[in-house]
Formats: structure tokens, sequence, C-alpha cells
């Protein structure tokens, strides 16, 4: 971790503020970011323990789907390919099972193979040099490749040798899913877990109120673009601002175009809200690649799907549905 990517992982704790209320908070940092969990005031003692087990979770999913370690099931598979087909618990199938869903129905922008690609990114680096380009990034883009990642009962196996499966758009927000029902599975009736801009919520922070999520401005962190109250429903946003460099006095970001394998301009930030944050982080991700009119074009044609982008002109766009969140409220940028 540098200290810019910790500066940025903090001010990622402002991506989405619960409102005042006394409530109680606990932070750990997982999956490269600081993870909050809010609980109202004047908690069970209990509570602590379910707190516990619901980071435990997210720690033990990140042991599993980290590109950063070298024991994680992920490298296994990714040391795999080309070769033999590696056993992988069900949930590990699942989450792929949906970034290929995911990827399907983007066609092709959001890509669980783009591996090889993010590889060549060194974002986290202190000084990363400059951008990947030529017949390295050729033959990276070569090897994505969605179709060739193999299924089958209880394992996977990617096609090609150098493939390389990455679960960085999706495995966080699966991992808040899974938090939130260790929570509820441990008694826990009321709660918000934020995974840096990843959030999901159960019932309520105080008896008539809502958890208040608010969307952080892309270029000034302290401000708010819109916020709103989130009952039963999960939250993501993907944004230029989370993980990047300036070389060349350019800003190279983390999410990355699989046509060109450079980072996806035009928008720079794109929120989903919708009933799971695996579902939420996956789609930001597909939505912040597609730009402001497939994105919001692929966001109205689903069902429970809002979302909100902000494009590289600083002009905001809602899906038809947002604007009816309960206690939206619009800042403007
Ligand atoms: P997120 O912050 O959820 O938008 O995810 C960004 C992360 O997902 C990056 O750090 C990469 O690991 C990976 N990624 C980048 N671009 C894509 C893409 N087009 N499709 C799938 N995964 C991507
Ligand atoms: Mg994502």
């Amino acid at each position: 971790m540098t200290a810019r990517s910790l500066l940025a992982a903090l001010l990622l704790l402002s991506a989405c503020q619960p409102g005042p209320g006394g409530e109680e908070r606990r932070t750990r940092f997982i999956m490269g970011t600081l993870v909050e969990i809010h609980l109202p005031a004047g908690q069970p003692r209990g509570h602590d323990d379910a707190v516990n087990l619901a980071f435990g979770e997210m720690a033990r999913l990140e042991e599993m789907m980290s590109p950063h370690r070298p024991d994680s099931l992920l490298s296994l598979i990714n040391q795999n390919a080309g070769g033999p087909f590696t056993p992988a618990p069900a949930e590990f199938i699942e989450v792929v099972r949906r970034g290929l869903g995911w990827g399907k129905l983007t066609k092709g922008t959001f890509r669980l193979s783009l591996g090889p690609v993010v590889a060549l990114w060194h974002f986290e680096d202190p000084e990363p040099g400059p951008p990947p380009a030529g017949k390295t990034l050729t033959r990276a883009l070569d090897l994505v490749d969605d179709a060739a990642i193999e299924i089958r009962d209880g394992q996977i196996r990617l096609g090609k040798a150098g493939m390389k499966l990455d679960l960085g758009a999706i495995g966080k927000g699966y991992a808040v899913d899974r938090a939130l029902a260790v929570l509820a599975g441990a008694g826990v009736k009321n709660a918000l877990v934020n995974a840096g801009g990843d959030l999901a919520v159960l019932g309520r922070p105080a008896a008539g109120k809502a958890w208040r999520v608010g969307l952080q401005h892309p270029r000034k962190p302290e401000s708010l673009i819109a916020a709103f109250d989130a009952e039963d429903i999960a939250v993501a946003t993907s944004g230029d601002y989370q993980r990047y460099y300036i070389h060349g006095g350019v800003r190279y970001h983390h999410i990355l175009d699989p046509v060109t394998g450079m980072p996806s301009m035009g928008l720079t930030s794109a929120t989903i809200v919708t009933a799971n944050t695996a579902d939420a982080d996956a789609l930001a991700t597909a939505v912040f690649v597609l730009g402001r009119k497939k994105g919001l074009e692929l966001i109205e044609s689903l069902e429970n799907v809002e979302g909100m982008v902000v494009d590289a002109s600083g002009a905001v766009a809602f899906s038809t549905g947002f604007r009816r969140l309960p206690g939206f409220e619009f800042m403007g940028l």
C-alpha cells in the first residue's frame, strides 16, 4: 500500500456517508480499502462478535480472490491456466458465473478474463512509469477471452496458458453481501457495510429513520452530488478517482476498456443502486466503460436497477427511477 493509495482509500471513506445519528462505526482494512460497519448507537455486546465475524468473512474472501496473494485460489487457477482444472468452492464459481453473465449482457464491456491486461498496469507502485503499449499490450489483450473460462462441477479452468482471471470488479461487492449475510445470521437487524463506496444495508439506524447514503463528487471528495435513503438496497460506485496515477500529465485509472486495454475515458464515475452489492459492483464497472448513453440504456433495460453517471465534462445524468429513490436529494456539482 503506497502513501498515495492509502490516501485514496481514506478519501473513499467519504464516497458514501451515512447521516448523523450517533451510530457506532467499526473499521478494518480489507481488499485494499477501509471497510466500515455502522451499527445503531447502543448495540448489545454480542454485536461486537457479529462484526468481527463479518470482517472475518470479508478477509476470508480476500484470501480466496486476491490476485496479489500467491497462495490465493485465484492465483492457483491463474497458475494452472492452459493446464489442469482447479477445484473451487461453490461460492467462487457463483461469483465467476455472475461475472460471466454480466460480461455477456454487456457484450464484453465487463471482462473477468482481463487479468493479463490488469497485470500490466501497476497502480499500486509508487512510480508506475509509462502505460503499457505495443506488443506487450497486444499479447495481453489476445489472452482476454471469457469464452475460454471453463466451469465443470466444482472445478474451473482457464483454457489458454497466460490467461488470468480478475475478480476486482465484482469481488468486493460480493464480500459486502456476504458480510451483511453474516451479520444477519448472527442476529444483527440493523447495519450498514461500506467497502469504499460499495455498500449494503440492513434495517435502519434508528426507529423511523433510514440509512442515508451520499454520493461523492468525483473531483471534490468533500462534496456530495446526491443523497438518498437506503432501505434493503445495495449501492456501488466505480470512479476514475479511486485508483489512479498521473504520468506525463495524463490520469491513468484502473477501469479498463477491454478493447484497447487502456483506461476507459468518458465518465468520471458510475453509481448503481440495486438489490445486492455483487451485481451493483459489476454493473458500476460495466456502466463506467459503456459510457453515459449506452450505460444508461443498459440500466433502463434492467429491472430494479437505477444508476447515476458523471461524465468528464462534469454533467450528471440519472436513470428515470433514481430520482424516485426515497429521500432523493440532488445537490448538483
Ligand atoms: P471497480 O472498482 O469495481 O470498478 O473494479 C475495478 C477493478 O476491476 C480493476 O482494478 C480491475 O481489477 C478490474 N477491471 C478493470 N476494468 C475491468 C473491466 N472492463 N471488466 C472487468 N474487470 C475490470
Ligand atoms: Mg465494480
